[in-house]
C-alpha cells in the first residue's frame, strides 16, 4: 500500500488516484501520532518533469495547486493549460531574470532568500496590480550547497520586507539535511519551528509566519511530527524521476 522508495511510476488516474490516497493515509496517521488535525497539513504536489498527461488527471483527482522548482517549466506548463484553474506555487531559487514572468503567472514563492529580489519582484507585482504569497526559505542543516537565508539572518530580513507591500509572506520554508539519520533531519525541522516561534509575536504589520514548510517524499512524516503545514511531494505522487535532482538544486547535491 505504500508507494516508498523506488517510488512507482503513476501512468494513469487510478495509480494517481492510488498514490494520492496512500499520502493523504500517511499524512493523516502522522498527524494522529502528534495530535494534529490533518487539516492542518496542505499536501502541495511537485509537479517539475511530470508530462502534461498526468497533471491534468492529477487536476481531476483535486490537485489544483501545483509545486514547480524552475520557472521557465512552471510558464510552460501554465501557458499549456490555461483552460485549468491551477495555482502555480515557485519552490526553488529565483534568478533575477526570472522574476518578470514569477510576477505575472505564480501565486505562490516559498524561495525568498534574497532581499534583491524581494524588492524586484514587489516592483513588478505592482505593475501587474497583483500580490503574492511568499515564504522565505532558510538553511537549517548548515550545508553551503543549499540555498537559504542562514537563521540568524531571518529577524533582519522580515523587517527589511515591511516596505514590501505586494508580497504576503505567509511563513518559512525548509530543505533538510539528505541524510539516513532520522534524527539529523529531525533537527533541521525543529530548528525551522522554534526559529518560526522566536519570529512570530515580533512581526511587522500584516506578516504571518503560520505557514512551514517542509518536508518531502522522503521525510514528510518527521516533518509532520515536528509542525509542518505544507509537505512538497513529488515522486511519492508521480514516482521517481529520472532527471536527478542536481538539475534542480545547486551543485554538490549529488545524493539523490
Ligand atoms: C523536487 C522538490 C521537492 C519534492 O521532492 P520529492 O522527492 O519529489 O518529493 C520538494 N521541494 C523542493 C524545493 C523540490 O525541488
Amino acid at each position: 500500500m505504500l508507494n516508498k522508495p523506488p517510488y512507482r511510476k503513476a501512468n494513469t488516474i487510478e495509480e494517481l488516484a492510488e498514490n494520492l490516497a496512500t499520502i493523504q493515509a500517511r499524512i493523516a496517521l502522522a498527524c494522529e501520532r502528534v495530535g494534529r488535525d490533518k487539516q492542518s497539513v496542505r499536501l502541495l504536489p511537485v509537479t517539475k518533469t511530470v508530462d502534461e498527461e498526468r497533471l491534468r488527471m492529477a487536476y481531476q483527482l483535486g490537485c489544483t495547486t501545483m509545486g514547480e522548482n524552475k520557472v521557465q517549466e512552471a510558464l510552460a506548463k501554465y501557458e499549456a493549460m490555461q483552460d485549468l484553474a491551477i495555482k502555480w506555487s515557485i519552490i526553488g531559487h529565483l534568478q533575477t531574470n526570472k522574476i518578470k514572468y514569477v510576477a505575472r503567472f505564480a501565486d505562490e514563492f516559498q524561495a525568498l532568500d534574497s532581499l534583491k529580489v524581494a524588492e524586484q519582484l514587489n516592483e513588478r507585482l505592482r505593475q501587474h496590480n497583483r500580490t503574492l504569497d511568499v515564504l522565505i526559505q532558510v538553511n537549517t542543516s548548515g550545508e553551503e550547497s543549499k540555498y537559504g537565508l542562514v537563521p540568524q539572518e531571518v529577524a533582519t530580513f522580515i523587517e527589511k520586507l515591511a516596505p514590501f507591500k505586494q508580497l504576503n509572506v505567509k511563513g518559512l520554508m525548509t530543505l533538510a539535511l539528505f541524510s539516513a539519520d532520522q534524527q539529523k533531519v529531525r533537527d533541521c525541522f525543529i530548528l525551522l519551528r522554534q526559529l518560526r516561534d522566536s519570529l512570530r509575536d515580533n512581526l511587522p504589520e500584516g506578516m504571518s509566519l503560520e505557514e512551514l514548510s517542509m518536508g518531502m517524499s522522503g521525510d514528510f512524516e518527521i516533518a509532520i511530527e515536528e509542525g509542518a503545514t505544507i509537505v512538497r511531494i513529488g515522486q511519492a505522487i508521480f514516482g521517481a524521476r529520472n532527471i536527478p535532482d542536481w538539475h534542480y538544486w545547486p551543485e554538490n547535491n549529488t545524493h539523490l
